[in-house]
C-alpha cells in the first residue's frame, strides 16, 4: 500500500495536519514516537477550548479527533531513515518500511538543558523556559533567570510583567555589557556572573541555586535557556538544505529542497512556540500539500 502521506511526528501539528488529511479523504500514516517536548509539564496552557489540561488529554483528544477519519492511521514507532523512492519516499522504522507520495516532518525539535546538576527533577515543574505558556502560575513569584548572553536582559524586561522579583543569573559567563549591568542594577535586580553548581528542592518544587563558590540563593522559579535542533538523524540519506541558522530551507508553502518532503510546527523554524502555533502550522501545511496531489490528480484526468 502507498500512503498519500507519512506524517512523521504526532504533536499537535503532525495530528492537525492528519486531521487535515482524514476530512480531505487521503491516506495518512502517522508514525510518533509519543515523547512530545512539553510531556514533563502538569499543565497545557494558552491553548482555546485546552487551557489547563494536561498534555495526556490534550494528545488523547487530539489523536481521537484525527482518528475519527478513516484513510487516517496511527503507529507507536520511531523513525530511522527516510529514502526517496520513484516519485515518492520510503520510510523505515524498527517494525518495517512504509511507502508514500509525500512525508511531513512535525517531529517538533530536540531539547537539550544547560548542565546543571538536577535541573531535570525542576523542569515542567518550576523550571520554565516559555513567559506566555507559564509565566501565569509563576506571578508574583521569586524567579531566577538563566541565560548566559545579553538576551537575559529581553527575558527580565519580559517576566517583570509576571513578577518584580527577580534575580539574573548568567552561569559562568560576563558577556553583559556595562549599560545591560547598568540597568540591572538601576531596577535593583541582583546579577550573578558565576556558573551555576546545583539546583536543589523538594517533590518538584525548586527552592535554591547554589553556585560554584558556594553562595546559594533562595528562588521558588526559574526561567532557563535551553538549546533546540532539528538536525534528526533520520533525515541523513535526503538532500535537504539548511540555512546559517540551522533552519530547514523552506518554499512558502513548507516545502524542502527535497520534493515532496515538508515540515511543520516547530520542526519548522527550529525555535520553541506554542501548542497552538504548531496545530495552526500543521493544517496549514497539509492544506498546500493536498493542493498540490490534488492538482496533479486532476491534471492527468484532462
Ligand atoms: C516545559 C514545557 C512547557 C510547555 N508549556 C506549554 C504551554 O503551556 N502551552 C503551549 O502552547 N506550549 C507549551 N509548550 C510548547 C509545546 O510543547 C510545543 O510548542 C509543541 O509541543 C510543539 O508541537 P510539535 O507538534 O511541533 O512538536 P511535539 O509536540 O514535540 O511533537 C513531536 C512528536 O514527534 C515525535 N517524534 C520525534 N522524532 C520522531 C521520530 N524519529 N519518529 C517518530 N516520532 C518522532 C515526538 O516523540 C513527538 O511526539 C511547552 C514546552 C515545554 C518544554
Amino acid at each position: 500500500m502507498i500512503y498519500d502521506v507519512i506524517i512523521i511526528g504526532g504533536g499537535p501539528a503532525g495530528l492537525s495536519a492528519a486531521l487535515y488529511f482524514g476530512r480531505g479523504l487521503k491516506r495518512a500514516l502517522i508514525i510518533d514516537e509519543d515523547k512530545p517536548r512539553n510531556i514533563v509539564t502538569h499543565e497545557t496552557h494558552s491553548y482555546l477550548t485546552q487551557d489547563r489540561v494536561t498534555p495526556q488529554t490534550f494528545r488523547k483528544r487530539a489523536r481521537e479527533d484525527a482518528l475519527k477519519y478513516e484513510g487516517n492511521t496511527l503507529l507507536n514507532d520511531r523513525v530511522t531513515a527516510i529514502q526517496q523512492h520513484n516519485d515518492g519516499f520510503i520510510v523505515q522504522t524498527p517494525a518495517g518500511q512504509f511507502q508514500s507520495k509525500q512525508v511531513l516532518v512535525a517531529s517538533g525539535l530536540i531539547e537539550q538543558l544547560p548542565a546543571i546538576k538536577n535541573i531535570e527533577h525542576y523542569y515542567g515543574q518550576s523550571v520554565f523556559y516559555c513567559p506566555w505558556c507559564d509565566g501565569w502560575e509563576m506571578r508574583s513569584k521569586k524567579l531566577a533567570v538563566i541565560n548566559p548572553d545579553e538576551r537575559v536582559l529581553h527575558m527580565v524586561m519580559l517576566l517583570s510583567n509576571w513578577t518584580n522579583q527577580l534575580e539574573v543569573f548568567t552561569d559562568g559567563h560576563d558577556d553583559l555589557t556595562k549599560e545591560s549591568k547598568k540597568v540591572l542594577e538601576d531596577k535593583n535586580i541582583p546579577y550573578h556572573l558565576e556558573k551555576i553548581d546545583e539546583m536543589s528542592g523538594e517533590k518538584g518544587q525548586l527552592k535554591a541555586i547554589r553556585m560554584a563558590g558556594g553562595e546559594t540563593v533562595e528562588v521558588e522559579v526559574a526561567f532557563t535557556y535551553v538549546h533546540w535542533n532539528t538536525n534528526y538523524e533520520f533525515l541523513s540519506g535526503l538532500d535537504v538544505e539548511w540555512d546559517e541558522n540551522n533552519r530547514f530551507v523552506l518554499s512558502q508553502f513548507g516545502e524542502t529542497s527535497v520534493k515532496g518532503l515538508y515540515v511543520a510546527g516547530e520542526a519548522k523554524d527550529n525555535f520553541g512556540s506554542q501548542l497552538i502555533a504548531a496545530a495552526a502550522n500543521g493544517g496549514e501545511v497539509a492544506g498546500f500539500m493536498m493542493t498540490g496531489q490534488i492538482q496533479e490528480a486532476f491534471n492527468k484526468e484532462v
